[in-house]
């Protein structure tokens, strides 16, 4: 009985190729004997019909939503200020560095002119630095920014791999909503941005990088559920991670929202 019992193992071993393990009065232990995955089983396991594997993120995600706003971008060359001759994201963090073309630079500790892959196929738009961005000159560093990495990671796509910019790049006094001015000032800097990475995707995190983007006084809701496009690259709007900390019924719409943008990036 023992011999047919550690022949049985040693069969359901070699399929799965591994160490043998034999039952005894105490319990389960392993033999210690690795066997190698016989040649029958490999040609059985290849001969399997390849069904791709069903990830978490796409189980139940939202289709893709119909067009949104289209919004033209202007040429390199009329972006103003020479910012279209700057060639790199380094050049533009520099030019933004050297900014005093809105009140908010006058508060600034750093500049922060955004992070990331630069030639990200994903592009995230925030509102603008708070205090700690303000302290290392880094976009999306706190609480929120935890959460962002959280939320990237939950669609397969590590925080590395994108670049992440805000819609102004100096600190709002007390975290307030950037001024219509001060957004229309530091806009050109994002626009350059924009052409230099070339991203896929943009996702637009709240209403204030949304309507700047879109230039459109709409609600989140409003903007939400359709894909957009910015400069033909496809936008999609989702709440801000600051939005999601204080009010956790967004993360379920958020999810679908990411959810799309995922599936944008792999048409
Ligand atoms: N940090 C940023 O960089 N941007 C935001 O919008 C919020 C926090």
């Amino acid at each position: 009985m023992a011999d047919k019992w550690q022949q049985y193992l040693r069969q359901q071993a070699e399929l799965g190729g591994g160490e043998i393990y034999l039952e005894t009065a105490a319990g389960k232990r392993g033999s210690g004997e690795v066997v190698p995955r016989t040649v029958a089983a490999e040609r059985l396991l290849n001969s399997l019909p390849r069904v791709p594997a069903v990830v978490a993120w796409q189980k139940g995600a939202p289709p893709i939503p119909g067009p949104g706003l289209t919004i033209d971008l202007p040429a390199a060359d009329l972006l103003g200020d020479g910012l279209g001759t700057l060639d790199t994201l380094t050049a533009v963090a520099a030019r933004i560095a050297a900014c005093t073309l809105c009140g908010l630079s006058k508060g600034r500790k750093h500049t922060v002119p955004g992070e990331g892959n630069p030639s990200a196929d994903l592009m995230l738009v925030g509102e603008g630095p708070g205090a700690t961005e303000d302290e290392t000159g880094r976009p999306f560093v706190g609480a929120a920014g935890e959460l962002l990495t959280q939320i990237l990671g939950s669609i397969g796509i590590p925080r590395e791999s994108v670049f992440i910019a805000n819609v102004v790049k100096c600190r709002p006094p007390q975290n307030r909503k950037p001024l219509p001015d001060e957004s229309t000032a530091c806009l050109p800097y994002l626009r350059r941005q924009v052409q230099l990475v070339r991203p896929k995707v943009i996702l637009a995190l709240g209403a204030t990088a949304a309507e700047s983007l879109l230039g459109a006084r709409k609600s989140l809701g409003e903007l939400r559920g359709a894909v957009h496009s910015y400069g033909g690259v496809p936008l999609v709007v989702t709440y801000h991670p600051a939005a999601l900390l204080r009010n956790p019924n967004w993360k379920k719409p958020t999810w679908d929202d990411v959810r799309i943008a995922r599936q944008l990036l792999d048409r």
